[in-house]
């Protein structure tokens, strides 16, 4: 029997190893977005103490330009996520929910962490 290219496997089918490779992917995936997500609600709370310490002008931006650098950086590290069935960068918007390359979902990922 011929054996299909890796990409036409269905998520979590074949060797225990794969397996693995996913959990630690969506692991990865979901550390990096809660990452984005605490990062985007802090800003909120930010922009409150800003207006509460009343730092003056140059101190209020210099602490935004930090915080805004921070989150493009958290923002790129979740685009750089790799895809665990193709290896390649899953996508390059921040909550896309389909590989650009070989189009597994995350939902897919997700319910093969969940089976194990
Ligand atoms: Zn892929």
């Amino acid at each position: 029997m011929e054996r299909r290219r890796k990409t036409d496997q269905m998520p979590g089918e074949g060797d225990p190893q794969d397996v693995e490779t996913y959990r630690r992917a969506w692991h990865s995936y979901v550390m990096r977005r809660n990452l984005v997500v605490v990062l985007f609600v802090s800003f909120v709370f930010l922009g409150l103490l800003i207006g509460k310490l009343k730092l003056g002008e140059p101190t209020d931006f210099a602490i935004l330009f930090v915080w805004v650098g921070v989150y493009l950086a958290g923002g790129w590290w979740l685009t750089e996520w790799k895809c665990p069935r193709c290896g390649k960068v899953f996508g390059h918007r921040l909550w896309t929910q389909r590989c650009i390359s070989c189009d597994l979902s995350k939902d897919e990922v997700a319910a093969v962490v969940r089976e194990k």
